[in-house]
């Protein structure tokens, strides 16, 4: 275990979609072992979304009629899966909340996740009731994630004013905007903060 982040990437140094989605899964076939998921991460896919403003990250699964939590499917009695096993879900991860919320934020709502995909690789269904509470607490996870806000600072591209980045915390790029350029005009950047509308929506 101790040498068990020497291949990942550092949290703070994510600039993709691939390296997001390569860090998350990273993470969570760590935390599938030490927080003892029953969750077979093989049958999950990943995507990001870049439009998602709200949710931090959801689990999208397909409809499996005549199921509730609590009560276990056969996959062998329904020609859904392969192998008798749960049809796949996807793992959708917003980009935003990413940038909104550090590392430990981020792997509770990937644990916050796990439970999801643990109910309905168990039950063919998932939602937020008493045993999703009860399984969250004992993964430190919580029960509602947290709406991320909006940023906390934009960079625009100081000749045509289209938008290049938000950032959510304080970082390089918001600390040196004029150092860096646009792609879409080869200009500087302009920063600015976004605090005067803490009450978005
Ligand atoms: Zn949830
Ligand atoms: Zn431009």
């Amino acid at each position: 275990m101790a040498h068990d982040d020497e291949n990942t990437q550092e949290f703070e140094t994510i600039q993709t979609h691939e390296e997001l989605i390569r860090w998350s899964r990273a993470y969570c076939s760590r935390a599938v072992s030490s927080y003892d998921f029953a969750v077979s991460l093989r049958l999950v896919r990943w995507d990001v979304s870049t439009r998602a403003k709200r949710r931090a990250a959801a689990v999208k699964t397909p409809t499996v009629d005549g199921t509730t939590v609590g009560k276990r499917v056969d996959w062998a009695s329904r020609s859904v899966g392969d192998d008798a096993t749960a049809p796949p879900c996807t793992m959708s991860l917003s980009w935003r909340a990413f940038e909104a919320f550090d590392r430990d934020e981020w792997t509770s709502i990937l644990r916050h996740e796990l439970v999801h995909v643990e109910q309905f690789q168990a039950f063919g269904a998932t939602d937020h009731g008493s045993a999703f509470k009860r399984r969250a607490d004992a993964v430190n996870a919580p029960v509602r994630v947290r709406r991320f806000a909006e940023p906390k600072y934009i960079l625009t591209c100081a000749d045509c004013g289209s938008d290049i980045a938000y950032r959510y915390r304080d970082c390089k790029l918001v600390r040196e905007s004029s150092a860096y350029r646009s792609a879409c005009c080869e200009a500087s950047l302009d920063c600015r903060t976004n605090d005067e509308k803490t009450n978005p929506r």
